[in-house]
């Protein structure tokens, strides 16, 4: 029985294509700045996303923290959403690291902040407050797509307050294809932004940070610091650059199976959350402990959360999501 892991998109393993395109990767010391495939990878994105430059780093987490690092120096501050991965899921790192107070909000249900209070919680320049420099949004955010409109607003709000905006696009490629867009018609509003290679795209390992010369010169400097400073990683870019060229379009695919199974589970009576792109929310309360169980024994991984969340990826296939189903019909048999 093979297993289904609905846990997260990050549980992907690579596939034969990219396998072969690691084995073939030209490689150098990217320390130096001279390994081929990362150089590529690095432009490759930077060139497709609108920015001057690209930075390859091991992780999402690594990228926003170099991201909100390089614009924001000690004794400043960024406004980000309460369930922001910049802000919640990244250890503190920003501050810890980067002595920058976060100013978190309360996210409203499309994923995104209210830009009133976003304007109004821009500091007066006053020596009583740390200095608000940036803005830093999330998209896809739970599995939400942020709207063009919205994303223009912001540039224009920040614009004016003269705040520089980041985006954590860990998942931006879903937001595209979901939008039926380019990802520079999401990425053009923002001064920084980070991709993440390992989700929905299906490489083993990798994010870039992209933005200006200047920018992504200072995240260069940052990224030795933190210990990102990687040498042969030209056989990790190859996986990275053949998802970017071979696994975007098939992201659809993903988000087809996740509505697929929202649909079945709203058809089994259960409280399903709407589906925009690659995650299904599911409101379990209390048996959320014994689903996980019950779906562990016929080759099912699931986190295990009152508010389930199930994420759909190049490793789950139409196939899988029936079985899935059948697993949660006979789970709400008993
Ligand atoms: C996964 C993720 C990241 C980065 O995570 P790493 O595990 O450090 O690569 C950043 N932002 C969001 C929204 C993510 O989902």
């Amino acid at each position: 029985m093979s297993v289904i892991d609905l846990r997260s998109d990050t549980v992907t393993q690579p596939t034969p294509g990219m396998l072969e395109a690691m084995l073939g990767a030209e490689l150098g010391d990217d320390v130096y700045g001279e390994d081929p495939t990362v150089n590529r990878l690095e432009q490759y994105l930077a060139d497709e996303l609108g920015f001057a430059a690209g930075l390859f780093v091991p992780t999402g987490t690594m990228s926003n923290l170099l991201g909100l690092m390089a614009h924001c120096a000690r004794g400043d501050e960024y406004i980000v959403g309460q369930q922001a991965h910049t802000y919640k899921y990244e250890g503190g790192g920003a501050a810890v690291l980067g002595s920058i107070q976060p100013q978190p909000l309360e996210m409203q249900a499309d994923g995104s902040l209210d830009l009133d209070r976003v304007e109004a919680a821009i500091k007066q320049d006053d020596f009583h407050f740390a200095r608000t420099r940036l803005l830093a949004l999330e998209n896809t955010m739970q599995g939400k797509v942020l709207p063009l409109s919205y994303l223009a607003a912001a540039r224009a709000l920040t614009d004016k307050r003269g705040l520089a905006l980041h985006l954590d696009g860990a998942r931006l490629y879903n937001a595209a294809v979901k939008l039926g867009v380019e990802a520079a018609e999401i990425t053009r509003h923002f001064d920084s932004v980070s991709v993440c290679l390992s989700k929905g795209l299906g490489a083993p390992v990798g994010s870039v940070l992209c933005g200006g010369h200047e920018l992504i010169g200072k995240a260069r400097r940052l990224r030795k610091m933190v210990g990102g400073g990687m040498r042969q990683a030209g056989v990790l870019a190859a996986a990275g650059l053949y998802a970017l060229e071979h696994q975007v379009a098939r992201l659809a695919d993903d988000h087809a199976n996740a509505a697929r199974l929202a649909a079945g589970l709203g058809e089994l009576g259960y409280a399903v959350e709407p589906v925009q792109t690659n995650m299904v929310y599911v409101e379990f309360g209390e048996r959320a402990e014994a689903l996980k169980g019950f779906c562990a024994e016929r080759g099912i991984k699931l986190s295990a959360a009152s508010r389930l969340r199930m994420v759909t990826h190049l490793d789950v296939s139409a196939e899988d999501v029936a079985r899935v189903l059948e697993a949660f019909s006979a789970f709400r048999r008993i």
